[in-house]
């Protein structure tokens, strides 16, 4: 059985995002870039089922511009078995992105799908759920535990106030939550290997996938400032502000 793994490029989770002066959308220019975390989740897990017996090959795919490639590397690095870069000029929205996994999956033809529940550039949490309608397989999200059986993968999904078991039928898309696994680090021997492991090159026109995008960003803004707090010499006076506080509130 393939697993294949969408990963995305996106602003490093230590970077502080910086808006742009004209409110178009953040600074990307010279910023730090790394895997999507939740996909890093995502590849572990499939690495994972890989190393356990239960599937033969790990692939990542990622839609984006050139430096995409070193996305996927990072995934290759990982232990990743080969990549798929589809080159786009320009960021691609959800609904575009979904297609084109569906072009390349339909080639692949895996048993799993495993991507993240979100991308956290945009905080989208679209493309699996459309991936999944698309293509009419079952899918579960926000995984935090996944148990492949014969012929079908059995899920623990993290839900408001608890979890729920579910078990799909394979092929199927499930979407990584935070606490599934905690990834690996890529060892530099394997980060050696990842280079000479294949990356295949496709465009959007392989696919017949039209990436013009369909939204329009009307503004993109800073949260408020955080006012001022106030530092209190003691304990009993802090109880007392407190009290004091929740005196006005009611
Ligand atoms: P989103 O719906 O944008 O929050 O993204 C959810 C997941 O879809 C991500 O965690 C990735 O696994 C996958 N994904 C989104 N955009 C891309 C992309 N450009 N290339 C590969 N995978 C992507």
């Amino acid at each position: 059985m393939k697993i294949v793994v969408p990963a995305k490029r996106a602003v490093d989770y230590n970077v502080k995002i910086r808006v742009k002066a004209d409110g178009s959308g953040v600074e990307l220019s010279n910023v730090k870039m790394s895997m999507n975390p939740f996909d890093e989740i995502a590849i572990e897990e499939a690495l994972r089922i890989k190393e356990s017996g239960k599937a033969t090959e790990v692939i990542v795919v990622s839609i984006g511009a050139a430096q995409t490639a070193e996305t996927i590397r990072a995934g290759l690095a990982m232990g990743a078995d080969r990549g798929v870069h589809v080159k786009t000029d320009g960021p691609v929205e959800p609904l575009a992105v979904a297609k084109l996994l569906k072009g390349v999956i339909e080639a692949e033809q895996p048993g799993l799908v495993i991507m993240g529940k979100q991308a956290i550039d945009d905080d989208c949490n679209q493309t699996g759920q459309m991936l999944a309608a698309l293509l009419g397989w079952p899918q579960a999200t926000f995984a935090s535990k996944v148990v492949p059986g014969d012929g079908v993968v059995e899920v623990t999904r993290e839900v408001d106030g608890g979890l729920q078991t579910l078990e799909l039928r394979m092929p199927a898309v499930i979407t990584t939550d935070l606490r599934l696994n905690e990834p690996r680090y890529a060892s530099l021997p394997n980060i050696m290997k990842a280079k000479k492991k294949p990356i295949d090159e496709r465009t959007p026109a392989d696919f017949g996938v039209d990436v013009t995008p369909r939204l329009t960003v009307l503004k993109t803004s800073e949260p408020p400032a955080r006012s001022a707090g106030v530092r209190v010499g003691s304990v009993s006076e802090l109880v007392a502000k407190l009290k004091d506080e929740a005196g006005a509130l009611q």
